[in-house]
């Protein structure tokens, strides 16, 4: 438990007695002459980060030892990117050089799994040690440092590959989750989400120095040139899932126009740094990052405000949780709050939160889709006026019951119905009432037959029964529908509206026929029902 709770809150203490630096802008000194140097000032933390330069930077620590035995302390150096780091113990005004570390320098077995750039020293007993270290970087020359004793950096280790561990593990398991969706439902989004999350995800590890550290050892120099090409990438797909993710192509001509232009400068950047120089290309994969930072969240900001939109609204506040992540780890690097497990893993809890919350957003986003094509769909086979099935969807159906009927037969019957003399209902009590008359038709048809028969309005006023009946279920079932039509009335303004209808009816079991030939059967059937002076019912009689 104590173990636990010195792993969780281990903290961080400056222990060198005193520290300065010397920026060597020139490059005249080296380690035989750097002790005879007095212009060194004192360092502190608080601003240790001395931005971009070509200067050598030298630290002079010496660390007082009281005890009667020599001790060690570790330094380490918080911005993995420090291309070249030399340590000297100063012996008999002898600069001793003992250990070179950096991004730039590979990495030796035992280096390999401390996190970023640590130098180990020794303290000798009863008193003070005086280390010089030169510091070369083209990222910026930032030198914060933190100071463990050997227990608290074991400590630091351990919770640093841990959360490493963790971190890839999580993000990765999420990634996946949603690359299978994508793989399923194919919306696009999802495929972008996955994309942009793989190269922060790079990208992260890359400035972390993990990358470097586990992936390629054997060629550290290769950060010079993934760092930049990995910065632009993220953001340029970061602008891309943005705009497949709210939808932008949809909503707006302006944010269409300011997405388009940011992606089209990433792409342009992206091409241009592959032939810059590390300097350089640090500089500009920043602008196309604050551009990727700024521009989606501002429309997604104006979409949350001003369309409501919920996907937008998402967003925002996933960003403001990164956002908070990396505040905490400023903080942390700064020294103004303790540094601890959360506050060391802040970006990255981030990070994670904003990965579920996106991922429920694109949920909520596809579930939104579904209910509209749902919706969408039964829109189109559904008849508007009488909210019975429409032809379209009548010869689907069809269709496919005879591809069925191919393999096995069975009884079916096609009931063709056509109200008489509709066009005196429209004449004598006008179009709205022949309307009502064709509602309260549908409905009452729909009362007698099955659930499983399907009931489609083909025409005006010529409606179509698909049902599986055989000749004298059908003449019940004809004889019911024709008589309850007959003694219905339908009200109107001027007294109330009797019609009748007529039926033409034809049987099939087997694929043998087409549709329309099926059709032509019901419809002569139907004919002669008519001939024969309506209100009534006729079967179709094949002659041989
Ligand atoms: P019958 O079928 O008995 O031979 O006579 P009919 O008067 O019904 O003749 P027909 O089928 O040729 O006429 C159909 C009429 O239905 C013509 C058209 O004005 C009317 N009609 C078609 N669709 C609609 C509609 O949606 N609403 C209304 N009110 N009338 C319609
Ligand atoms: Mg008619
Ligand atoms: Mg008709």
């Amino acid at each position: 438990m104590k173990a636990l709770f010195i792993l969780l809150f281990c903290s961080i203490v400056v222990f060198a007695n005193t520290i300065e630096y010397y920026e060597d802008k020139s490059l005249s000194y080296s380690s035989k002459n750097i002790s005879s140097n007095k212009e060194f000032s004192t360092y502190s933390k608080e601003k240790s980060n001395f931005g971009m330069t070509r200067s050598i930077y030298w630290l002079k620590l010496v660390f007082e030892n009281k005890l009667s035995q020599p001790s060690k302390k570790i330094v380490n150096f918080s911005f993995p990117l420090l291309d070249k780091i030399t340590l000297y113990k100063e012996e008999q005004n002898i600069l001793k050089k003992l250990q070179v570390i950096g991004n730039l320098v590979q990495k030796s077995e035992d280096e390999l799994i401390e996190p970023k750039l640590s130098l180990h020293l020794g303290l000798d007993a009863n008193r003070s040690t005086t280390y010089y270290i030169s510091v070369k970087s083209a990222a910026p020359m930032n030198l914060d440092m933190n100071f463990y004793s050997p227990k608290e950096f074991a400590n630091y280790k351990v919770i640093w590959l841990s959360s490493i561990a963790f971190y890839v593990g999580a993000v990765l398991i999420i990634l996946l989750y949603n690359l299978i969706l994508y793989l399923f439902i194919r919306v696009r989004a999802y495929l972008y989400y996955v994309l942009f999350h793989s190269s922060f995800l790079f990208l992260i590890l890359a400035l972390d120095g993990a990358l470097a550290q586990f992936v390629y050892p054997q060629y550290p120099e290769l950060s010079m040139f993934i760092i930049p090409l990995a910065i632009t990438v993220t953001a340029g797909l970061q602008i891309l899932f943005v705009y497949e993710f709210l939808e932008i192509k949809k909503h707006g001509k302006i944010s269409k126009k300011l997405m388009l232009s940011s992606m089209g400068y990433a792409v342009f950047i992206f091409i241009f740094i592959m032939f810059s120089p590390y300097q350089e290309s640090i500089l500009l994969a920043n602008t196309v990052s604050l551009i990727g930072l700024i521009i989606p969240l501002a429309i997604a900001v104006y979409y949350w405000v001003r369309l409501k939109s919920i996907s937008a609204k998402f967003y925002v506040i996933a960003w403001f949780l990164i956002t908070l992540g990396v505040i905490v780890e400023h903080l942390k690097n700064s020294g103004l709050i303790e540094s601890n497990l959360f506050t060391i893993n802040a970006m990255q809890m981030g990070i994670i939160i904003e990965l579920l919350m996106i991922s429920l957003a694109l949920a909520y986003r596809f579930n939104q889709l579904r209910d509209q094509n749902k919706e969408l769909n039964t829109l189109a086979i559904t008849d508007s006026m009488t909210k019975i099935k429409n032809r379209r969807y009548f010869l689907e159906r069809m269709e496919v019951l005879i591809k069925l009927l191919k393999r096995r037969s069975e009884e079916h019957t096609l009931i063709m119905l056509d109200i008489d003399y509709f066009k005196s209902v429209n004449d004598n009590f006008g179009h709205a009432i022949g309307d009502k008359v064709l509602v309260e038709f549908s409905r009452k048809v729909t009362s007698i037959l099955r659930e499983e028969d399907l009931f489609a309005r083909i025409g005006g006023e010529e409606f179509i029964i698909l049902a599986r009946a055989n000749k004298e279920e059908v003449l019940g079932l004809t004889t019911r529908i024709r008589t309850e039509i007959e003694s219905m009335q339908v009200s109107s303004d001027k007294g109330s509206v009797k019609f009748t209808v007529s039926m033409g009816v034809t049987f099939f079991n087997d694929a043998s026929k087409r549709v329309d030939e099926l059709l032509h059967e019901a419809d002569e059937a139907l004919y002669k029902a008519k001939e024969n002076g309506r209100n009534r019912v006729e079967f179709f009689i094949t002659e041989n």
